[in-house]
């Protein structure tokens, strides 16, 4: 995995970090971290951040911007933040990153955002 293009002090993740009253948010848009409340040398140091933030990375790329923050939305609406299938899969595949990597010391996800909702 590539070092992923971040955008520090983001209005947009100013906004969600308001909206979620998180400490620190990292949400993904297009193909960039927008990141509030934290900097890019904490979120990188995060392996499971990183890896949970690199799967929406991925869902991007997949569907493609528009398509994907439509699906995002509706999926949300749907079910929630917490069961919507795009953040499912982005934590369970950051919990297997990190388990496969035993160096790792485990702690809990940070609060995070993609995208706005
Ligand atoms: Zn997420």
């Amino acid at each position: 995995m590539h070092t992923p293009r971040t955008w520090t002090n983001s209005p947009l993740a100013r906004i969600a970090r308001m909206v979620l009253k998180a400490p620190r948010v990292a949400m993904v848009v297009g193909q960039t971290v927008h990141l509030s409340g934290t900097s890019r040398e904490e979120f990188l140091a995060d392996a499971e951040w990183v890896a949970h933030e690199a799967v929406h990375l991925r869902q991007y790329r997949e569907h493609g911007l528009l398509p994907f923050l439509w699906k995002y939305l509706v999926e949300s609406a749907r079910v929630g933040y917490y069961h919507n299938k795009y953040e499912v899969e982005a934590r369970e595949e950051a919990r297997r990153v990190v388990l496969a990597d035993p160096g790792h010391v485990l702690r809990p996800l940070p609060r995070h955002a993609t995208p706005p909702a």
